[in-house]
């Protein structure tokens, strides 16, 4: 049995306190890990900043070589992780084990980007390069939604790029991360990695610590701007990446029968738990009727229950405080809109929420106004595409969208008016580690994955050389 104990300074070590994390399915103790004091936070800032100059100081191919056996490590244990991942986060055991895959190749893949020198002027007056330094102490909070694919976009990168890391994992969600720490611990030197484990009360310490160059965060909006308030002092730089409240623009010329199961899966994957998960389907008059059967089918027939049964497809909500607010926006969604599949609430134990498929609703409902990361979607009517793509844009996030057509030509000219960090056409939330990905208004600051999200793990340094003689 695992300890799930710290990674401070290359040792596990059991924390100050202990913190209990619950199986969101039964109720039941998923495990205790250890808790970290903040003398332990700042033990682990010093152990990073300590670590930092020699670790800058290696090759990139080391450094790379490094994250790729990270990488091995975390698939050789998939069927380990994968499974206290689904104790603890809900999801079902094949996307538990999918997801520690989905760390290994995001990690290798972002492993084998390079930060080459620029030249950017070689004349007889100068010769100017631009180089990309690491930052220093990095900090990476994450999430309960993905605990490990949400790392996969902050190790690699931070790593690579020369950085070393404190990382904090979500409290309901810690032991896959501790976990893997301690697997990977004698890989890299004592102070370069390094994961504490809080109960929701370290964040402002860890985001405003003299030692934390940089603060690379995901999770709610509400939480970022505290994040930003708090590195302010020290003029940390922040990536942000945050909530949103996508939505898909199917005009009236799709089958619905075809696009159906595919706008089903990108509401519902993750039991809807997922920042680009589909959140607000505005369908055109033409096809109403008959998309909304269609989900509503789907909806009915779909399987949720434990992640560890058998066929199931759906797991329950990940922690208490998130089922009670999806049953607040299920009951508002109830008196401003009709209930066309599922709404049910089954008696517990466990955070179960029938999948649910909401029609005849519009703005003002809380399920169309608010982000609400469960399995509900509401189906919104609409009769023109551009007026419908103004009441999309009226919204404080701005993390996807899409648009879905059989006119590939019309969707482009539509996809590109939608506010959006990332906008697909005839699919949603499709994402890749070559891929960069941003958010737009409150969903984001700054960019992860891809070229433009490794350059953001570093510093900028122009080198400008004269061509005299000897500098007189
Ligand atoms: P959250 O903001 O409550 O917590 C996220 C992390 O921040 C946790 O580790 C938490 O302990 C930590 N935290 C809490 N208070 C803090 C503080 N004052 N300073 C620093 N850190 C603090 O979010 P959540 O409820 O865990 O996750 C759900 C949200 O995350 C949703 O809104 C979802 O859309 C968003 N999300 C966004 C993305 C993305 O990439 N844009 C990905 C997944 C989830």
């Amino acid at each position: 049995m695992p300890s799930f104990e710290l990674l401070i300074n290359g040792k596990m070590v059991p924390g100050a306190a202990s913190l209990d994390v619950i199986d969101p399915a039964t109720e039941t103790l998923a495990g205790t890990c250890s808790r970290a004091s903040m003398s332990q936070l700042d033990e682990a800032v010093e152990a990073a900043r300590a670590a930092f100059p020699a670790w800058a100081a290696t090759s990139i191919g080391e450094r790379r070589a490094a994250i790729e056996r990270i990488s091995d490590i975390a698939a050789e244990n998939a069927e380990e992780l994968g499974a206290i991942l689904t104790r603890e986060q809900g999801k079902p055991l094949a996307e538990g084990i999918g997801e520690v895959h989905g760390f290994a190749v995001f990690s290798k893949r972002l492993a084998s980007m390079d930060l080459p020198v620029e030249i950017l002027e070689d004349s007889e007056k100068r010769r100017v390069e631009s180089h990309r330094a690491p930052l220093g102490v990095v900090a990476a909070i994450i999430p309960w939604n993905y605990p490990l694919i949400l790392l996969a976009y902050k190790l690699p990168g931070a790593l690579l790029a020369g950085n070393t890391l404190v990382v904090k994992p979500a409290p309901t969600t810690p032991l896959a991360t501790l976990r893997l720490a301690e697997l990977v611990k004698d890989v890299l030197p004592p102070g370069v990695l390094n994961v504490i484990a809080d109960d929701n009360d370290l964040g402002a310490a860890l985001t405003s610590h003299p030692g934390v160059r940089k603060v690379s965060f995901t999770g709610s909006s509400a939480t970022g701007a505290k994040v930003m308030a708090s590195g302010a002092e020290t003029l940390k730089r922040v990536s942000l990446e945050m909530g949103g409240n996508d939505a898909a623009l199917v005009l009236g010329d799709v089958d619905p029968k075809v696009v159906a199961p595919e706008l089903f899966a990108a509401a519902f994957r993750n039991n809807g738990q997922i920042c680009i998960a589909l959140k607000r389907l505005y369908a055109h008059d033409s096809i109403y009727d008959e998309l909304c059967d269609e989900l509503a089918a789907i909806a009915k027939e779909t399987k949720f229950g434990p992640g560890t049964e058998e066929g199931v497809a759906l797991g329950p909500l990940q922690n208490r405080a998130q089922y009670e607010k999806v049953q607040a926006i299920l009951a508002d969604a109830r008196d401003k809109g009709k209930v066309i599949a599922g709404g049910g609430v089954p008696e517990g134990p466990g955070y179960f929420i029938e999948p649910t498929i909401v029609r005849d609703v519009a703005e003002g409902a809380r399920i169309v106004d608010e982000e609400q990361f469960g399995p509900i979607l509401p189906v919104i009517r609409y009769s023109d595409a551009n007026e419908a793509l103004d009441r999309i844009n009226d919204c404080p996030h701005g993390l996807g969208g899409s648009v879905w057509s059989g006119d590939a030509e019309h969707a482009h000219q539509l996809a590109m008016r939608l506010d959006a960090g990332t906008v697909w056409v005839n699919q949603h939330a499709d994402v890749d580690p070559a891929i960069p990905f941003t958010g737009s208004k409150q969903s984001g600051i700054g960019t992860e994955l891809g070229q433009e999200g490794l350059l953001e793990f570093t510093q900028q340094r122009i080198l400008n050389i004269a061509r005299k003689e000897s500098g007189g």
